[in-house]
């Protein structure tokens, strides 16, 4: 039997595999990617990247209501993408186990926001498991689908970036390798279309099952094995603590660490929350601690019932823990300063890779005096030196959508100098969509899609634009000509240039902003990195061929043979 370490990530794949879940689907998004990464290609599974994380929710839900157990991933903000059918879901059940794993960020080591997902569980009455190390993730996400199926239900499993990025050990398998367990259901649909077409009179009587389920979940809370009271040796049964802490995920194993003797209350399941444990819990320590990241959840919620405690005055609700701010806020000794690394690491900024081919893009936009509005990914580093060429970014997919409501009131001066400019991946997730709003409500614009042929901040995931799917194997990649002539783009206010032919980006930017209604630029040139995968598996010169040929076939003013 051999001992392993494991990301958080690569657990929580190993752990739904072992509990037959039959699709993973998901949207790459850092601290959650690696978890698809590490499912796929596994037997008895489907994977694929979704478009965008309502699109990977809904095809989790119509798979688990086929009979087969489903793991959706996304990242935090992904949530917000998911939350349409999210709440819908928590209605209809799910039949086969739906875990949806949110990978919150506090620190916001890699989003645009640190919002904590414990309250989506709370709104969307969804019950959610936090695990705190590897094994957990592994033990948790199992429990996430029994529990999913017990109660008939979506279950969020909530990692954060510390998790799901730090290696523990799991417990040993019993043979060599890992054992699969089927999952109990048969597949096979059973239609009752009082429970999965939520038109307003069915989703009523559902709206009473779901309290109704709240309910049992909430007494299902009070012994549910992720949950636990661990005193410290010797402490008798009657006896006092001077203080105890209540906690969960990652600052666990902080409160471990700086104050190994305290009593302590490790909540597993974060929602519902157990209220006679807690009581119970709090009744036996004179000073009780609630020690968790970002919202003051599970704090606010013991305040509720009358039940006294210290969280926000000791701990900081922004960013990410540490031992050392949990040893502060618990008064504890700090912990020894870790050993300074020998070799001194330079600074490194972050930024567009040195010789990226998109960055000429970046300086023209400046140059030519354009209000950039941007978008998620690699060319959200736009906005840094030496470009600084970016002037605003909110969301996937708003690069198009907030350059529309710009050009609604900016004076004339400014008129016809924004430009939206966005990935060809965050073009596919959500912002194929701005640009058909744009085209119906007759607006103008110009939209720039700087197509690298993957999606390359997440670490190189094929997207619906780049000609493969999950796993490499060859897919059918969206025709940007034959979309802007669905869209009625007129062929004159089309080009595709290629991404080092600086003289022509200029010369497009130019022409292009000197139209009106909605244009289209889309510059081409395959990101260095992916260039380099795809260089080993001989996939290059094809990959260049079809880049050309778009670039031949319209280049600026739609000139082409
Ligand atoms: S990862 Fe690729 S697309 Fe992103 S900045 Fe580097 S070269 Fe450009």
């Amino acid at each position: 039997m051999h001992t392993r370490l494991l990301s958080g990530n690569e657990a929580v794949a190993l752990g739904a595999w072992e509990a037959g879940v039959a699709v993973g689907c998901g949207y790459p998004g850092t601290p959650s990617t690696e978890i698809l990464e590490a499912l796929a290609g596994k037997p008895g599974v489907y994977t694929e990247w979704s478009v965008n994380e309502k699109v990977a929710l809904e095809v989790g839900v119509g798979a688990a209501l086929a009979g087969g157990r489903t793991l959706v991933t996304m990242k935090h903000v992904g949530v917000n993408v998911a939350a349409d059918p999210l709440f819908t879901a928590s209605y209809t059940g799910v039949r086969a186990g739906l875990v949806i794993v949110t990978a919150d960020d506090p620190e916001l080591h890699s989003s645009q926001n640190e919002q904590d997902n414990r309250n989506y569980a709370i709104a969307a009455k969804v019950p959610m498991l936090e695990p705190s190390d590897s094994q957990e993730a592994r033990e948790f996400t199992r429990l996430a689908f029994e529990l999913s199926e017990t109660f008939d239900t979506p279950v969020f499993l909530r990692m954060t970036t510390r998790l799901s990025h730090s290696k523990s050990l799991i417990e040993p398998f019993a043979g060599d390798a890992p054992q699969r367990t089927e999952a109990p259901l048969a597949p096979g649909f059973e239609p009752d279309p009082r429970k999965y077409v939520m038109i307003p009179g069915h989703a009523r009587a559902r709206r009473v099952a779901v309290e109704d389920r709240m309910q049992r979940l909430i007494e299902a809370a009070e012994d549910h094995p992720a949950n636990r009271i661990e005193w410290p040796d010797g402490l008798p049964a009657d006896a006092i603590a001077e203080f105890g802490v209540i906690t969960s995920g990652i600052p666990y194993s902080y409160v471990k660490e700086v104050a190994p003797q305290a009593p302590v209350l490790k909540l597993g399941l974060v929602h519902p929350l157990p209220r006679r444990l807690l009581a119970e819990f709090a009744a036996r320590v004179r000073w009780l601690y609630v020690v968790e990241e970002l919202d003051p959840v599970i704090e606010t919620q013991l305040k509720a019932w009358g039940i006294d405690c210290v969280g926000r005055e000791a701990f900081s609700g922004i960013g990410e823990f540490s031992p050392t701010i949990v040893a502060r806020g618990l008064g504890r000794p700090l912990p020894a300063p870790t050993l300074s690394p020998q070799l001194e690491v330079t600074v490194r900024r972050p930024g567009l890779c040195p010789g990226c081919p998109h960055d000429h893009v970046f300086t023209e936009l400046r140059r030519l005096g354009f209000i950039v509005s941007g978008d998620i990914g690699c060319y959200s580093l736009g906005v840094l030196p030496p470009y600084n060429a970016m002037d605003t970014l909110l969301d996937m997919g708003a690069s198009l959508t907030m350059a529309q409501g710009m050009d609604l009131v900016v004076p004339p001066e400014q008129k016809g100098r924004i430009a939206a400019v966005i990935g060809d991946s965050t073009f596919a997730h959500s912002g194929i969509t701005g640009l058909l709003n744009a085209v119906w409500n007759g607006r103008d614009g110009l939209y720039v899609v700087l197509d690298n042929g993957t999606t390359a901040m997440t670490g190189m995931q094929p997207n619906p634009l780049s000609g493969e799917r999950m796993g490499r194997s060859d897919a059918p990649s969206l025709d940007y000509a034959l979309l802007a002539k669905a869209m009625h783009i007129p062929d004159d206010r089309l080009a595709m240039v290629d991404a080092y032919d600086t003289a022509t980006i200029s010369a497009a930017l130019e022409h292009l902003a000197g139209q009106s209604g909605v244009r289209l630029l889309v510059v081409l040139g395959l990101c260095l990195i992916e260039g380099q995968k795809l260089k080993r598996i001989e996939k290059l010169d094809l990959k260049k061929t079809v880049r050309r040929e778009l670039v031949r076939t319209h280049p600026l003013g739609g000139q082409h043979e």
